[in-house]
């Protein structure tokens, strides 16, 4: 049975508080903010509310104000909010929606009408987690995809800037996995893959990328991580996957390893340097890690590569 899902309940007075969990605590985790600086407080910490209840009229920091502040922070803006409120009429309700609140509910409470309208955020919002997990993820081995991976590589190149912090990547290519599809077909070869993808993704730490970039291709994206580091790392990783033999499969991979440059501007000037240190790993017989040359090199937009 799946977890409970979670919802924030935001209502200065006690005897609306204690409706709403009256109505709502059989199937729900409920979390309860009295105010909204508690509301902002607990909707940023786990468990994470799936839906937010909100009272409009609150001393201090009305519920339009907790919504606006919702709205702008990024780990916050994506949970639902509905507006409880005795202000109903149709250009309070319309004030809310243009908010970003998802739905209104007029007081007084009534509980047939809160558990149909929660119930129905809900669903929703399990639908909308699923659809942007997906459009993150590759379908096969579940790591993140190469349209997630160029993002967040965005925000880190970004985030080097500011704070100079060291940034590596490791990039990966399954060595004469052509001949595995041939030899073995096609669905040992995906779980071959699949069984690659598991290795990348042990040990890492929270703050790490690791995508599947393309067909038999991985990239890890190392924040706060050395060249030396990052050749270490890939070190181990190239050793265990050489030890892995999935299904009796014997495979090896070649790694190609970069630090970001002071000079370099873009994730794909970056990509690129780990790109040609895993050509020059297969060059020089595969199965081996490769650091790139920290020579600066004007751009060269690869097509591959964007
Ligand atoms: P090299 O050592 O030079 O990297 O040789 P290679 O055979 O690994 O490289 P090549 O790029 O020639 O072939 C990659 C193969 O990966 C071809 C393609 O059919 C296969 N491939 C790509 N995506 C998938 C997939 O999702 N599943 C399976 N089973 N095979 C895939
Ligand atoms: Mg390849
Ligand atoms: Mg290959």
């Amino acid at each position: 049975m799946a977890e409970k899902a979670t919802i924030l309940l935001v209502d200065d007075t006690r005897t609306n508080i204690q409706l709403l969990v009256g109505c709502l605590k059989h199937q729900y985790r409920l979390k309860i903010a009295m105010n909204g600086q508690r509301c902002l407080e607990l909707a940023q910490n786990p468990p994470f509310p799936d839906l937010i209840l909100l009272d409009v009229i609150m001393p201090e920091m009305d519920g339009y104000e907790v919504c606006r502040q919702l709205k702008d922070n990024p780990n916050t803006k994506n949970i639902p909010i509905i507006f409880v409120t005795g202000r109903n009429s149709d250009e309070d309700e319309e004030f809310g929606l243009q908010l970003g609140a998802v739905d209104y509910i007029a007081k007084p409470i009534r509980p047939a009408i809160v558990t149909a309208r929660v119930s129905t955020q809900i669903k929703l919002k399990y639908q909308s987690d699923a659809l942007r997990n997906m459009a993150m993820h590759d379908q096969l081995t579940q790591l993140y995809n190469r349209h997630f991976l160029i993002e967040s590589a965005a925000n880190k190149l970004a985030h080097v800037d500011r704070h100079g912090n060291e940034l590596s990547l490791l990039m990966i290519d399954i060595d004469f996995f052509k001949h595995i599809n041939d030899q073995f077909g096609h669905h040992a070869g995906d779980q071959v893959l699949k069984a690659i993808a598991e290795i990348l993704k042990e040990g890492n730490r929270r703050e790490d990328v690791v995508a599947r970039f393309g067909g038999e291709e991985f990239v890890v994206l190392l924040e706060h991580c050395s060249l030396n580091s990052a050749i270490e790392k890939a070190e181990l990783l190239r050793a265990k996957i050489e030890a892995l033999a999935p299904m009796g499969i014997e495979v090896t991979a070649s790694f190609g390893v970069a630090e970001l440059m002071k000079q370099e501007q873009t994730f794909v000037e970056l990509l690129s340097r780990a790109d040609a240190a895993v050509y020059q790993a297969k060059e020089l017989g595969r199965n081996r890690v490769v650091a790139a040359e920290n020579v600066y090199v004007e751009p060269h937009l690869d097509k591959k590569i964007v």
